[in-house]
């Protein structure tokens, strides 16, 4: 039995990588220190690993910027457009590849990035590799080589990772029409020889292939693809042990695929995919070896020994105990880094942290669960093994995280709770009559610039430096500003600026109970961006109202409509780490429960508009098909449980960022916001089909300018757009309002870009 990582986070603990590049992308460090910063955490990570009686280590895990654009620049997948970058004397190649990251702004050049996804249904974002018609490879850069090599120098043999052939194509784009990515496997295979020829003459033994695409739906072609590529490379290497990494889910209606392919070691995902252990089990041909991924690498608990070991027993009794690997269920870059960093007890209490494990206590876990199936040191792992217990023993327990009037509250749930009290139709005319907005409204998505300044405050207010009194007067007289502008230039629905938010997650995340915090629980989101996600660990209560204060005050500033701005629940869960003890769904209708009281507050408090944010309703859909329905089901509901505890004649409105929203149309429309404000000015309004095409019966506000560049359109572009879309949507039902919030901007452009806008929707208005 061997222990397997699948890949380390490469942030380093301290976020160093984060550091050294942001000051290299400033001008204020040298090209030298940052390739000594990226060895510096390699060689901290193997060693660590090492330390902690890892037996196959892997290289080719760090990344300065994402994996998959270093697999584009090693194959030499590089877009034409960097030739300019590639050729210019001082550039270096990480000055090419950052180009490809982030674009290029400098030395006359103006080449824009390459385009950013989300990697499956992670928080990671990768950059998408681009084909053309004639793609050709090579192998461009050495890194996979050169990082083996380090390794080696240190006395560690390691294994290289790489994106499999498969998958690397699957995840990217064509650029231009007339081929099929997946037939530039013909192209591609020879430099995955060319790079393994090299790597095995350097002493390499096992390689690994992730090939995550295996856990979702694929065609006939894609599987073909899949024993075209391991055949050939398995005959060119017949004595390289291939380790072929699945993850984030089931192999399902793949398993007789996988397990056919001539690789030596298969992992399978025991976390997010549990129920095809006994099919793997009972296929699996005896001359291969099951890697068991059995410790939680996208969440923040601690692995449950006894339920993990009982796997390991299941697993060697049919295989044997050579065929059995164990491992983290996929890479560890999804998981914070050092949970012994966290020594604020005030921040994390020291209850709550003994439940936890983040990447380097799961690198322990899994030594411990080997000596422990295997009996190795077995005073000091049975000592563990009670250590263990006895926190999934007071987790279990832990009045901290049950609380039975939620439980209940959650049960005793009827289907009205989930309903308005009339349909839409009703609703529209009572709540015409009570607000007697104009046609096409203007609005705003809630925030408005997070100046340095506004940041600064919140930074003193933690110091201590200032009080809570000082900051609330500060937080004040911001909120008034906006409010007097935005009457200013004549927006019909005000907001009150978000100026008091942090982040739209943790902002209520720290208000509700069940709910804790990390100090430095960072995780990579893409590039050099960390983000700390708030951490749900119990039942969730409201203790008090969360909103109403700020936002009564905004509204006693005005007569014009405030509108109240809470984040909904199904991107509260989306955007923590979530609790594994219960499933997603009953920690989401908890979550919901709270935001419905807050509603209701607000609606108490006289505000008559409300907007529930849920951007993350589409990142959540399940990575198959097949599960999509039950997933849509619950997180559906619980949004209308957030939105239903009002009156008719108060409006709720919603809003999303990410709107391809073509496949799940009815169920946005099932949402039943009496207006929902959507991103689609980036697609020239393409976006709003699906609503048109669906006859999306409420009203929609398709952004008409995109907040994420710092461009002022002018009113005519506006005018355009909004024409565009009254050909689709009948122009009753449309607003007028940006694509998304507007923290990220300045003040200049922000009121530049609102002043055009009011003026385009008073010409529509009149024309
Ligand atoms: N109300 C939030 C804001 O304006 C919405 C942010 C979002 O959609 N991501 O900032
Ligand atoms: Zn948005």
């Amino acid at each position: 039995m061997q222990t397997q990582i699948l890949g380390y986070p490469r942030i380093g603990s301290q976020r160093e990588l984060k550091k050294i590049c942001e000051s290299y992308w400033a001008g204020t460090t040298g090209y030298k220190n940052v390739l000594q910063v990226g060895k510096n955490i390699r060689k901290e990570n193997w060693e660590l690993q090492k330390n902690l009686g890892v037996d196959i280590i892997p290289s080719n895990d760090f990344s300065f910027y994402d994996q998959v654009l270093d697999h584009s620049l090693m194959f030499g997948a590089i877009p034409q457009r960097y030739n300019a970058v590639a050729t210019k004397a001082g550039h270096s190649e990480l000055d090419l590849y950052f180009a490809m990251a982030r674009g290029c702004q400098k030395d006359g050049l103006d080449i824009i990035a390459m385009e950013m996804t989300k990697w499956f249904d992670t928080n990671y974002h990768y950059i998408v590799p681009e084909f053309y018609k004639n793609q050709s490879f090579s192998l461009f850069s050495t890194k996979v080589i050169d990082e083996f090599y380090e390794a080696l120098q240190l006395g560690i043999t390691t294994k290289p990772v790489l994106i499999g052939p498969v998958s690397y194509l699957l995840l990217g784009k064509e650029k231009e029409a007339g081929f099929d990515k997946i037939d530039l496997l013909k192209n591609l295979l020879p430099v995955y020889v060319e790079l393994l020829k090299r790597l095995k003459s350097l002493g390499a033994t096992h390689i690994q292939f992730d090939e995550p695409f295996l856990v979702l739906d694929l065609s006939e072609k894609e599987k073909q693809a899949y024993q075209t590529t391991y055949q050939q490379l398995r005959k060119a290497f017949p004595e390289l042990k291939f380790i072929l990494a699945t993850y984030f889910g089931a192999l399902e209606d793949h398993t007789d695929l996988t397990l056919s392919l001539p690789v030596d070691i298969i992992h399978v995902d025991l976390v997010r995919g549990p129920q095809q252990l006994d099919e793997v089990i009972g296929k699996i041909p005896s001359e291969k070896t099951l890697s068991l991924g059995l410790v939680d690498g996208r969440n923040i608990w601690k692995n449950d020994f006894e339920n993990s070991l009982s796997i390991i027993k299941t697993a060697v009794e049919k295989l044997g105990k050579d065929h059995i690997w164990i491992a983290p269920s996929c890479s560890l870059i999804h998981a914070p880094v050092d949970l012994e960093l966290e020594k604020n007890e005030a921040v994390l209490t020291s209850e709550i942290k003994q439940w936890m494990a983040f990447a380097k206590q799961k690198v322990a876990e899994l030594s411990t669960l080997k000596q422990l199936a295997l009996g190795e040191e077995a005073t000091l792992a049975k000592e563990k093994l009670a250590q263990n217990n006895s926190a999934q023993q007071s987790r279990k327990s832990s009045p901290l995280i049950h609380n039975v009037e939620v439980k209940n509250r959650v049960k005793n749930i009827i289907n009205t709770d989930a309903e308005r009290k009339n349909n839409f139709a009703k609703r529209r005319i009572l709540q015409q009559e009570e607000l007697q907005l104009p046609a096409f409204s203007t609005t705003t998505i809630g925030s408005f610039p997070q100046t340095t300044e506004v940041r600064s405050w919140r930074a003193k207010l933690k110091k201590g430096s200032l009080n809570q009194v000082q900051y609330d007067q500060l937080i004040a007289i911001e909120t008034e500003k906006a409010v007097r502008w935005q009457e200013e230039i004549d927006l019909d629905v005000l907001v009150h600026g978000e100026f008091e938010r942090n982040d739209m997650v943790e902002y209520f995340g720290e208000q509700l109970n069940g709910f804790t915090f990390s100090q430095n629980g960072w995780v990579q989101s893409y590039g050099s961006r960390c983000v700390k996600p708030p951490i749900i660990y119990g039942d969730i209560t409201r203790p008090t109202a969360m909103t109403v204060k700020w936002t009564s005050y905004a509204q006693s500033l005005t007569s014009k409509y405030m509108k109240g701005m809470l984040t909904g629940p199904v991107t509260i869960l989306q955007w923590s780490f979530v609790r594994n003890d219960q499933p997603r769904s009953e920690t989401c209708t908890q979550i919901a429960l709270a935001i419905r009281d807050e509603v209701v507050d607000l609606e108490n408090a006289g505000i008559k508009i409300i907007q529930i944010d849920e951007p993350a309703i589409r990142e959540g859909l399940p990575l198959r098909k097949a599960d999509w329905k039950a997933y849509l089901d619950w997180a559906i509901k619980a949004f209308r449980i957030s939105a239903s505890g009002v009156k008719d004649t108060t409006q709720i409105h919603t809003h999303m960022c990410y709107s391809e929203f073509n496949d799940i149309i009815d169920s946005i429309a099932a949402m039943d916001a009496d207006v929902i404000t959507i991103e689609t000015s980036r697609s020239q309004m393409e976006l709003l089909n699906a609503f048109a095409d669906f006859k999306y019966p409420n009203e929609i506000g398709p952004g008409v300018y995109d907040i994420h560049s710092p461009r002022v359109p002018n009113k005519d572009e506006m005018v355009d757009l909004l024409k565009k879309a009254a050909t689709v949507i009948p122009k009753e039902q449309l607003w007028v309002n940006p694509d998304c919030g507007l923290k990220t901007r300045g003040w200049d452009e922000t009121k530049r870009a609102l002043i055009e806008m009011v003026e385009a929707a008073k010409m529509m208005r009149n024309s």
